[in-house]
């Protein structure tokens, strides 16, 4: 019943999937239904990819996107990732999810590029799941063909807990991946404990921070250390930087201020519809020059 489930849940001591197991999976029974809920949402096509937008500090224009999966569920209306994707990872359900976000991201982008946006990036989230137990090169490949994409306009992001799960095994799996020609970032950057000679032997090209130490950057004086030593870190391995979870001007005059190379965050848009993205994206018009 659900006082267990929340009393288990509590014992586990994660806030967030107290809620979910709370709402979502009261019983064995209920989960299973979830799965096949889930399943099924993949099979409907109920899964919906929205874009955050990427602006570029050096120009202040928006350079590419980041895929995020909602669910839009037919009662529920749309649920938030942090409440289906650990399941999907746990049930692997991840694998044909994750090949139906890299698809239709790529999709996405490759439309964008044929109507005229100057898309430099679609970014995509991978779970850890999906490098160890489903054939992530062969996905990526297949998704780039399909689309026509080009490689250098797919970015992946995976979160820095995941590759210290996978200790030195994640060195080979990034090594396969960036064969293809694709970006890597690590997500989440700054929450996981990746050592610098870790750090190093990493074929990647991108750190995002993760928001927790953006959101009080301004005030808190180890978080603005830990943003400037991430930055001056990441540059002299040649990395670039993103910073994500920016909802002030203050904070991006300040990341602008360390040379950070790339924000996210609600002052310059939340994750929309495609549609959506597509107008604020749009520079030129057909009757005259770029509006900004
Ligand atoms: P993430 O990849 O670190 O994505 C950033 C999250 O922060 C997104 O939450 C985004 O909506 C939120 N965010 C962006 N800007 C701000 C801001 O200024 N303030 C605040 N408070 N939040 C901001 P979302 O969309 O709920 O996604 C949560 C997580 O779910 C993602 O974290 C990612 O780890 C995972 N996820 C999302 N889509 C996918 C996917 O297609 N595949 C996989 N495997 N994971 C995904
Ligand atoms: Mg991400
Ligand atoms: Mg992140
Ligand atoms: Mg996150």
């Amino acid at each position: 019943n659900a006082d267990a489930a929340m009393y288990r849940a509590k014992e586990q001591g994660r806030d967030n999937f107290q809620f979910y197991t709370q709402e979502l999976t009261n019983s064995a029974f209920e989960r299973i239904l979830l799965e096949t809920s889930l399943r099924r949402a993949l099979d409907e096509e109920d899964l919906v990819l929205y874009y955050q937008p990427q602006i570029s500090l050096a120009n202040g224009r928006i350079i590419g996107a980041e895929a995020l999966i909602r669910w839009n569920h037919p009662d529920m209306g749309l649920i938030a990732p942090n409440r289906f994707i650990p399941l999907a990872e746990e049930s692997g359900l991840i694998v044909p999810i994750g090949n139906w976000v890299l698809r239709t991201a790529c999709e996405q982008a490759r439309y964008w590029l044929d109507i005229g946006l100057p898309l430099e990036k679609i970014a995509v989230n991978i779970s850890g799941i999906q490098v160890l137990r489903g054939d992530i090169s062969k996905a990526i490949k297949r998704a780039l063909n399909y689309s026509r994409l080009d490689p250098c306009n797919l970015e992946l992001e995976i979160t820095e807990s995941t590759l210290m799960h996978e200790g030195g095994q994640a060195i080979a799996s990034l090594e396969s991946l960036r064969t293809l020609g694709v970006e890597l970032a690590i997500d989440d950057f700054g929450t996981g404990y990746s050592s610098l000679s870790y750090l190093k032997r990493l074929p990647i090209d991108k750190l995002k921070i993760d928001r927790s130490f953006i959101n009080d950057a301004a005030t808190d004086p180890n978080d603005e250390a830990i943003i400037r030593a991430i930055i001056a870190m990441g540059h002299s391995l040649q990395l670039k930087i993103v910073a994500e979870g920016v909802e002030t001007q203050q904070q991006s005059e300040f990341l602008q201020s360390l040379g950070c190379d790339v924000v996210q965050g609600y002052y310059y848009g939340r994750p929309m519809p495609a549609a959506e993205f597509a107008r604020l994206f749009s520079p030129v018009s057909d009757d005259g020059p770029g509006r900004q």
